[in-house]
């Protein structure tokens, strides 16, 4: 998950690395009180999941009132190269003497983190990479010592940085280091790594991505996630901790544990057709789960037949099949669905389903059998 440099800044704050004072902000009058309360001159920013956002205009400086109101309704709405913003962050403005970039990363070939450091900072590192490779400085850090404030001081020096801030600039690659480890992150990018007309060492910018698997250890930072940044079927599924990927065809798939959801794919393939999408019910399948997928599953517009494979391991039969019964109860499902459970208890989840013998359902004793009535029904 990649964060708005407002929240990698609150991450920053926690652990003690350097940012300017600032709030942020989602409407013109609540950035003009907050750079009243700031004092001028601020800096608005707009809050977007991309850079560049200094060249696109989503950033500009203030130095009273009336150019806190002008700057913050231009950036409001503004579309930066397909995103829109809906969130400012309102910063006392800094006193750029020189712009610096730090980063730290995994580089999944050592196996290892790797801090990176460049006096080139301030515009697009990529471009420098390829112009001046020399200009980036590597550093792999052993992961069961950490970067050790030497190491940092090290790297600074390597990279030709002014002298007098060799020594803090290090001691801030081994707290962003912190960051990097302390919140589950993959990426920490500061770009650029100020130094003030004060010879202060900030972080003006901020890049941070955070490990999805990671977030229920991170409470505070799972909450910051954007909504607007998902499609609205995976907002669901996510929050009703449903497995759940969009693909392109028509027939929506629902099983139970991820080799069996591959294999289904591929069956639903083989003779002919495509997946709208699938869910994974995982190992548990109750009654809740059935329901829960399948609200998310006819969500999807593409979808016009629904195919649930259910092998009974842990999950039983049975318990999938009242699952499937009181999901139709209970909503309208306008596409024929069709079902195909073995494994624990599948007779008798068979004989619930023939019995309640719904509209619309289908019962097919293989995979294949299933697959191919699944195709035919979304033709
Ligand atoms: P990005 O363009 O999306 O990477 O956004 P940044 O936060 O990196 O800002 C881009 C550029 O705007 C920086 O490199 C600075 O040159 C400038 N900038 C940002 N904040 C300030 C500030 O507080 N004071 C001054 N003078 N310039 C700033
Ligand atoms: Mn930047």
């Amino acid at each position: 998950m990649d964060l708005l440099e407002y929240q990698g800044k609150q991450l920053f704050q926690k652990h003690g690395v350097p940012v300017p004072d600032g709030r942020p902000a989602t409407s013109v009058p609540e950035a003009v009180e907050a750079a009243e309360e700031l004092g001028y001159p601020v800096v608005i920013k707009a809050q977007v999941q991309i850079g560049g956002r200094g060249k696109a205009g989503g950033i500009k400086l203030a130095k009273d009132r009336a150019e806190a109101e002008e700057n913050a309704t231009a950036i409001l709405g503004m579309d930066i190269r397909g995103f829109t913003v809906h969130e400012l962050y309102v910063e006392k403005a800094s006193e750029i003497d020189e712009e610096y970039y730090a980063a730290i990363v995994f580089d999944r070939a050592a196996k290892k983190p790797m801090a990176m450091l460049s006096k080139m900072g301030g515009m697009d590192v990529e471009e420098v990479a390829e112009t001046d490779p020399e200009a980036m400085r590597m550093l792999h850090v052993d992961p069961l010592l950490g970067l050790q404030d030497f190491q940092g001081r090290r790297l600074a020096f390597e990279s030709g940085i002014a002298e007098d801030v060799i020594r803090p600039v290090g001691a801030m690659l081994a707290k962003l280091y912190d960051v990097f480890v302390r919140e589950d992150a993959t990426l920490v990018e500061v770009n650029p790594l100020l130094i003030t007309k004060s010879r202060e060492v900030v972080a003006l910018d901020a890049k941070v991505t955070v490990d999805d698997n990671a977030l229920f250890r991170h409470p505070d930072v799972a909450e910051m996630r954007d909504p607007e940044a998902y499609p609205p079927e995976e907002r669901a599924a996510r929050e009703k901790g449903v497995t759940y990927v969009k693909l392109d065809g028509e027939v929506g798939i629902l099983g139970n544990g991820a080799g069996l959801v591959m294999s289904t794919l591929d069956v639903i393939v083989l003779v002919g057709g495509s997946p709208a999408n699938f869910c994974d019910l995982g190992g548990g399948g109750d009654a809740q789960g059935v329901v829960d997928a399948l609200e998310i599953i006819t969500g999807d517009p593409q979808v016009k037949s629904i195919l649930f494979n259910i092998f009974g391991g842990i999950t039983r039969c049975d318990e999938v099949a009242r699952g499937i019964l009181q999901a139709l109860g209970k909503m309208q499902i306008p596409h024929p669905i069709v079902v195909r459970l073995d494994g624990t208890n599948a007779e008798e989840g068979r004989r619930l389903l023939e019995e309640a013998a719904p509209p619309n359902l289908h019962v097919e004793p293989t995979m294949l059998d299933a697959a191919r009535r699944a195709v035919e029904l979304a033709a």
